[in-house]
């Protein structure tokens, strides 16, 4: 298809440009993870980084102002995920709209929670830049809104909500649905040993399940593989490995 041919040539371009200096130092403030990444992932994600910043469009909300370090430190985050996958998973998704701190639905009842971050079946991704950076800078509390959000991008980019990305071979679902739906309700049943790693949130529903899990593979991948092996090794699967393995004592294990 001549958009596909397109897009590759622009983004082999994109990739080919140096990676600006400034845009290091946002990384090294701003995403830890990415010092602790070997020279093949790390050339990936910054790949990955100018593709996303270039390609997206990152829209202001709320009084906030888009400047490269949102830029960069969202994609960053975003490009985590797909270290071992491939960028073209986000190729649905069109804006990110960026408030400073959590907000507020118009209209909603003042009883309801602040919004940390959502994503829509239409192609746009809603963050609070304040969770966005403590969730970053704090790498190994099993709680990361950005990659939460991007999570759910990845799920519903086959088209269905449902806590189901599209894997690798059509053998991988049943599998993956077994194991899902095993930890969901285990999580539900307020299962002591799986909620010392995965939030509570968790147990909204199947998608917030992978949401949640996702944050663990990344942030607690020590902590996820030794309470729900299983669930560790589906996702591990998908993920192709977190991307990066924990520092030494982050995760309570060597990586
Ligand atoms: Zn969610």
């Amino acid at each position: 298809m001549i958009v596909g041919w397109w897009r590759r040539r622009r983004r082999r371009r994109v990739r080919g440009e140096p990676f600006p200096p400034a845009w290091l130092e946002i990384l090294a403030r701003n995403a830890p993870f990415v010092a602790r990444l070997d020279a093949a992932d790390r050339a990936r994600l910054l790949g990955d980084v100018q593709v996303l910043v270039a390609e997206k469009h990152f829209i202001a909300a709320g009084g906030m102002e888009i400047t490269d370090e949102v830029r960069v430190t969202i994609a960053a985050a975003a490009a985590r995920l797909v270290i071992h996958l491939d960028v073209d998973r986000y190729d649905d998704l069109t804006e990110i709209v960026v408030y400073p701190s959590a907000y507020r639905h118009p209209g909603a009842d003042p009883a309801d929670g602040a919004v940390l971050g959502e994503a829509h079946a239409w192609g746009v991704v809603v963050l609070a830049w304040d969770a966005v950076l403590a969730g970053m800078r704090n790498p190994g509390d099993g709680h990361c809104t950005a990659v939460h959000e991007f999570a759910h991008v990845l799920d519903r980019a086959d088209g269905a909500f449902d806590g189901a990305p599209e894997l690798h071979a059509s053998e991988h679902y049943r599998p993956w649905a077994t194991i899902m739906q095993h930890g969901f309700d285990r999580l539900r049943r307020r299962d002591r040993t799986l909620r010392r790693v995965l939030r509570e949130y968790g147990a909204t529903n199947e998608a917030e399940f992978f949401a949640v899990a996702t944050e663990a593979f990344f942030e607690r991948p020590g902590d996820l593989r030794r309470r729900a092996p299983a669930l560790y090794a589906e996702l591990e699967r998908f993920y192709g490995g977190p991307a990066p393995r924990v520092a030494p004592g982050a995760d309570g294990e060597a990586p």
